[in-house]
């Protein structure tokens, strides 16, 4: 029987953030009224309930939802987000800070970071974050929108978001359900495939409900029960690089106004988030179970939060890696389902709207092009690696030797993808972003300075500005920049002023 013509029906199995996020968006641009969608999720089993710090594309996000900023904000009782301030990453009692955003500003063809490099050599280079707009707000705890206008930093912030992940699913429901999206509240007991192609037909409950889709996604987090369990999509292991899978996670009471930017602080085994919200502090030690037991994690997040905890410890269990396809027949796997990379640099929201992003590209009719699904996997795919290539850096790049588990990390092999980046940075100064690099040069010039790695030569297109000249450049970008951020509310003042939540 030969399938053809638009959808008409997609089911989406799972209401954590992946699926509500999927069912806003796709509510959003298909409309409800050519294709039914329905959410599968089941009250009994719940979400993982993190994943509350995210990266600037966000933005586009929420532009294409057509959310109001200030409401999200204010509804997710979230905070704004500068950057993430490393602490103790390359030897403890070392801090920097990678900001969103630029460094200065390239000279026509020259680039910021060339010149940079070349007045570093002769001490006449100040620190990366002095010519960083986004750095200077938040080490001020200053926050505002970039101004859209004028030659100044201040119309270069670049800004993402805090929020409290259980809120933010919820506040995602009101709008998906407000589109014509209907919810449907049960387990999923059983996967129906259908001949001859092994697609999935249907989806039954346990109440006994049969779900019949064209399209089916599957948001059903770490079990992955459509694209794993049930189509035997492989996963491929990255443990070796990112030996971290377990976290614990506790919320505090915030022990003073919110700073705009996320901290992350090296321990023994791993790794402490803090994320600043409205209504509380969110914290967890992400760590080695190889190295580390859990209750050893948990006493020493406990032992370092800012205020009082607010509840009980939570264990969460995690594996690192990616789904062999993201896109199996006329299934799709997003967020958890499709693989997870620990939250270091806030990246799994973003792998889930640019899933969203490029299935929309994609969009299939009934007769699921197979070119569309290998791009899209291929795609997928690239995206991933990259990601993990620079988490890996943060660990790998380090002088820390206190512990087994920073020697394993630092002597270990990496993939040769981040090895030739290391490689091609340590001799020219240089970094290339690839096609479809999520982090750009600032990201990956802030963590390659930060954990150590020092340039031996710097771009030959940065050798023909006199040196004068040069030094007097950075010299004014710095000031600029200095001066820029003095003029930025307090972050409190500009939550307060503009997206408070007053609840
Ligand atoms: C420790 C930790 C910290 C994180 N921090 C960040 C961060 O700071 N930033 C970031 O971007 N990401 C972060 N993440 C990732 C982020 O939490 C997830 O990407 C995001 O929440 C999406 O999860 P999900 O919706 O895929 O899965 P889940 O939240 O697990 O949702 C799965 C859904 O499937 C449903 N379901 C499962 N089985 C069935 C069934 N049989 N029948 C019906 N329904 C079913 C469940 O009820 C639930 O609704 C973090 C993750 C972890 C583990």
């Amino acid at each position: 029987m030969r399938r053809d013509g638009p959808l008409t029906r997609i089911a989406i199995v799972g209401g954590g953030t992946a699926g509500w996020m999927a069912a806003a968006a796709l509510a959003r641009v298909l409309g409800t009224r050519q294709v039914a969608i329905t959410l599968v999720e089941s009250e009994e089993i719940g979400t993982v309930g993190v994943g509350e710090a995210t990266i600037p594309p966000i933005q586009a996000f929420n532009a294409l939802l057509g959310l109001d900023e200030d409401d999200f904000v204010r509804e997710t009782m979230g905070s704004f987000k500068l950057g993430i301030e490393f602490v103790d990453w390359l030897r403890p009692g070392h801090r920097y800070f990678h900001p969103f955003g630029t460094y200065g500003v390239d000279a026509g063809a020259v680039p910021f970071e060339g010149l940079w490099h070349r007045l570093r050599r002769t001490g006449h280079a100040g620190p990366l974050e002095s010519y960083s707009i986004c750095a200077a707000a938040a080490a001020a705890g200053r926050f505002m929108r970039p101004t859209g206008q004028g030659n100044t930093p201040l119309s270069h912030i670049g800004y993402a978001f805090h929020f409290d992940a259980g809120l933010y699913a919820r506040y995602l429901r009101r709008h998906a359900e407000a589109a014509g999206v209907v919810r449907r509240e049960g387990r999923v007991v059983e996967v129906v495939r259908r001949d001859p192609d092994d697609f999935i037909d249907a989806v039954v409950l346990a109440d006994g409900t049969r779900i019949e889709a064209d399209l089916f996604i599957d948001c059903s987090g770490f079990r992955a029960l459509l694209i794993g369990e049930a189509m035997g999509t492989g996963f491929e292991d990255w443990n070796a690089w990112l030996p971290n899978d377990r976290a614990v996670a506790v919320p505090s009471a915030n022990a003073g106004a919110p700073t705009p930017y996320t901290r992350s602080t090296a321990r023994g085994a791993g790794w402490q988030w803090r994320i600043p919200l409205q209504h509380r502090t969110g914290n967890g030690y992400v760590y080695a179970s190889a190295h580390l037991s859990d209750d050893e994690a948990a006493a020493t997040l406990l032992a370092n939060l800012d205020g009082e905890p607010m509840a009980e410890p939570r264990l969460l269990r995690f594996r690192t890696g990616r789904r062999d396809a993201f896109w199996v027949g006329n299934c799709v796997a997003l967020g958890l389902a499709s693989g997870f990379m620990e939250p270091l640099e806030s990246t799994s929201i973003h792998l889930v709207q640019a899933g969203i992003a490029r299935l929309l590209e994609m969009l299939p009719t009934a007769a699921f092009e197979p070119a569309d699904i290998r791009r899209y996997n291929r795609l997928m795919t690239a995206e991933f690696e990259a990601i993990r290539d620079f988490l890996i850096l943060h660990f790998h790049a380090t002088e820390r030797d206190d512990t087994p588990y920073w020697r394993y990390l630092r002597d270990m092999a990496v993939p040769e993808t981040l090895a030739e980046r290391i490689r091609i940075y340590q001799a020219t100064g240089r970094i290339f972003r690839e096609a479809d690099d999520l982090f750009t040069k600032t990201s990956w010039l802030a963590v390659m300075d930060g954990q150590g790695l020092r340039a031996r030569g710097y771009d030959p297109l940065a050798a023909a500005m006199p040196a004068a000249e040069a030094a007097a450049r950075l010299d004014r970008i710095a000031h600029v920049t200095a001066a820029a951020a003095r003029q930025m509310p307090a972050h409190a003042d500009f939550i307060a002023r503009h997206c408070a939540s007053g609840r």
